[in-house]
């Protein structure tokens, strides 16, 4: 088992259908201990215990540093390690350049960018303190191409904050031996669309898909997996694309 023994906190995994849910799935195939950290504290706890026994839900907005390290002491106070921290929490508007009001760009920044490192802050102390650790944070292929598929332009300034933010804290975080990596994901079919997302827009993507199909949330779990666990052990500050080729370069 990949991650027998390991705790690992994962922001944003309540949503049924989404990135944050499969990949805790996929991590307790693999012996971990889980921590769904989400807005909704009886949605959090149902999704834990829908993993099965020995999960933990909780309730906390990324966005409040305090609820971060408050949710962290939780963590340290019924398991005493935090191994693994997916940032994972995320929102998206799919609205145009001028039309992004000051409540939209911080409502987008602060879920996607000062939510990662509000809890990236609140778990490192933990993670330096055990000389051991790997961080994975959640981008978006929008980052890298200027957005063009659902999020708008401030989607892709905080997912490209992101990726900024990681390599940074791998760089300084290296010699304790914590590991911070992220991922970039295409378009992956989970509720963050909000039923936004047509069928001809669908249609439309598809066409710049060179393995012809949209990503499952499973698809991006198997990655979070692999940069979580020892059989990346030598990585970090590495960004991993998961977008079935629609940006290769
Ligand atoms: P989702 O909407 O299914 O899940 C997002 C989760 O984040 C929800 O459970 C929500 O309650 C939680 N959340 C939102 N704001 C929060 C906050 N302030 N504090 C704590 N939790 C909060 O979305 P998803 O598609 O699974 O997205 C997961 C991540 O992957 C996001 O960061 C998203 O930007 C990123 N991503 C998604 C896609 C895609 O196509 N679905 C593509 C690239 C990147």
């Amino acid at each position: 088992m990949l991650l027998d023994g390991k705790v690992a906190i994962v922001t944003g995994a309540a949503s049924l259908r989404g990135i944050g849910r499969a990949t805790a799935k996929a991590f307790v195939a693999q012996g971990a201990r889980i921590v769904v950290l989400d807005l909704d504290e009886a949605q959090a706890q149902a999704a834990a215990a829908d993993l099965g026994q020995g999960h933990l839900g909780l309730r906390a907005d990324v966005t409040d540093r305090q609820a971060c390290v408050d949710a962290v002491a939780k963590v340290q106070e019924q398991f005493g390690q935090i191994d693994i921290l997916i940032n994972n929490a995320g929102i998206t508007q799919p609205i145009k350049t001028l039309d992004i009001s000051p409540a939209n760009y911080e409502a987008v920044l602060d879920v996607n960018l000062r939510g990662t490192l509000y809890m990236s802050q609140a778990v490192l102390p933990v993670m330096r303190a055990q000389r051991r650790g790997s961080i994975v944070c959640m981008s978006s292929v929008s980052a890298q191409r200027g957005g063009g598929i659902f999020g708008g332009p401030h989607y892709s300034a905080a997912k490209a904050g992101v990726l900024g933010l990681a390599r940074a804290m791998a760089r300084e975080f290296g010699p304790d031996n914590v590991r911070v990596n992220a991922v970039t994901p295409g378009l992956i079919q989970t509720d963050i669309t909000a039923g936004k997302l047509t069928d001809a827009m669908k249609v439309d993507i598809l066409k710049g898909i060179p393995l012809n199909r949209l990503g499952d949330a499973q698809d991006v779990a198997n990655v979070c997996l692999f940069l979580a666990s020892d059989l990346s052990s030598y990585l970090t500050g590495v960004t991993l694309d998961v977008n079935g080729g629609m940006l290769i370069h």
